[in-house]
């Protein structure tokens, strides 16, 4: 098997799962109770959430752990939506946003917020200027996302965080393709709130955390105990959290040589497939786009029935978002990139970690190549 579909989720890493064992066996305690085996499990939250802080450049108190990047995000939303009822009800996000961001969007409208949805250009960026020009008096959240989950593409940050910061208004992004493949730094590029999750960088799933700025008020998100501050209630989960930050300790300390490698890779993969078939579109920007990640559109074809060609010969990829399988309409994210519906439909996306190799790659290409191919004369 060749598993060439990182963005939607990683390979649990063999390290990561060595370090969760234990607190399933041995160390189960209720990191809430009095006795001694209560305070490992409390002891391991500390630590973990120290780990993350530390990632981000943030303190350990304004880390939350959540259940992954869609709890994160409905949060952030809903709860920045709640808390600053009173100063206003506006929001402004991108067209090209993760569903968990743009359905929370779609609650918060029919709860009285106002929604303005940025465009995007060819390459998947949004306009500082279209930004500066949405802004109003009653503007409580601005929410782009760090890098796109269907095309790669990565948004200028600091920018965004900067043009926040001088209108006072707090700033969220949707980390969790960025987080653990990129540097972050909370402070310099002006984030308030952040969302990660632990599965897209060889963390568990079902584990993920929302970074709150500590000058940043939150509403709870569940209600019940004191965990989390009493911000999210119920048992911790204390053995996915290990893992989380198990997974991003281990992300941050060979961030630079993984991406090098995954990026070496990417380019290769890119430049073999336009070489080897005629009519592939890469899709997002060419530079400012994830280390891993190359998308494509191919004309003619239906990016699904590549998809079920490839996994017969053992290949795994995406059409472009696992969330949207399921879903027969061409991407949103590829709409908005003003890609045309039909070429949309032939979308394909091959996400890359550190264990691909290139002779991989080389099998990919020529599979691809004959699949392609066999698709287009069928039309
Ligand atoms: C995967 C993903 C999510 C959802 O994260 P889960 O942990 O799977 O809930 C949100 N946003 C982006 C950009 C993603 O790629």
């Amino acid at each position: 098997m060749i598993y060439l579909d990182n963005a939607a989720t990683t390979r649990t890493a063999p390290g990561v799962v060595e370090a969760m064992l234990p607190y399933f066996s041995e160390y189960y305690g209720n990191a809430g109770s009095i006795y001694g085996l209560g305070s490992k499990s409390k002891r391991a939250l500390i630590t973990a959430r120290e780990t993350i802080a530390m990632t981000l450049g943030a303190q350990a108190n304004e880390i939350y752990f959540t259940a992954g990047g869609t709890e994160s995000d409905n949060w952030a939303l809903k709860a920045v939506y709640e808390s600053c009822r009173s100063k206003g009800c506006h929001i402004i996000t991108s067209k090209i946003e993760h569903h968990a961001v743009l359905h929370s969007c779609k609650y918060l409208e029919a709860h009285g917020a106002q929604i303005t949805y940025l465009d995007v250009d060819q390459d998947g960026l949004i306009s500082l200027e279209q930004l500066k020009r949405a802004i109003r008096p009653d503007t409580i959240l601005i929410s782009i996302m760090f890098a796109n989950n269907e095309i790669g593409t990565i948004e200028p940050m600091e920018e965004i965080g900067e043009i926040a910061r001088e209108h006072g208004i707090l700033f969220h992004t949707d980390a969790v393709q960025a987080y653990g493949h990129l540097p972050i730094a909370v402070d310099k590029m002006h984030i308030d709130l952040l969302s990660a999750s632990g599965h897209k960088f060889h963390g568990p799933k079902g584990t993920g955390f929302l970074y709150v700025n500590g000058r940043t008020k939150l509403s709870a998100l569940i209600h019940g105990g004191q965990q989390e501050r009493g911000r999210r209630a119920g048992t911790e989960n204390v053995p996915g959290i290990v893992g989380l930050a198990a997974a991003a300790g281990q992300a941050a300390l060979c961030m630079e040589e993984r991406a090098e490698t995954e990026s070496r890779m990417r380019d290769y993969l890119i430049e073999r497939i336009q070489e080897k078939i005629p009519g592939a579109q890469l899709t997002g920007h060419k530079k400012m786009r994830l280390p891993g990640h190359a998308s494509f559109c191919f004309a003619g074809i239906q990016g699904e029935s590549a998809l079920i060609m490839l996994d017969m010969q053992g290949i795994c990829a995406s059409s472009g978002s696992a969330c949207t399988s399921g879903d027969p309409g061409p991407s949103h994210v590829l709409l908005a990139a003003g890609i045309p519906e039909e070429t949309a439909r032939g979308s394909l996306r091959f996400t890359l970690s550190e264990e691909n190799t290139v002779e991989e790659l080389d099998v990919v290409v020529e599979a691809l190549a004959g699949i392609v191919e066999k698709l287009q004369r069928r039309i």
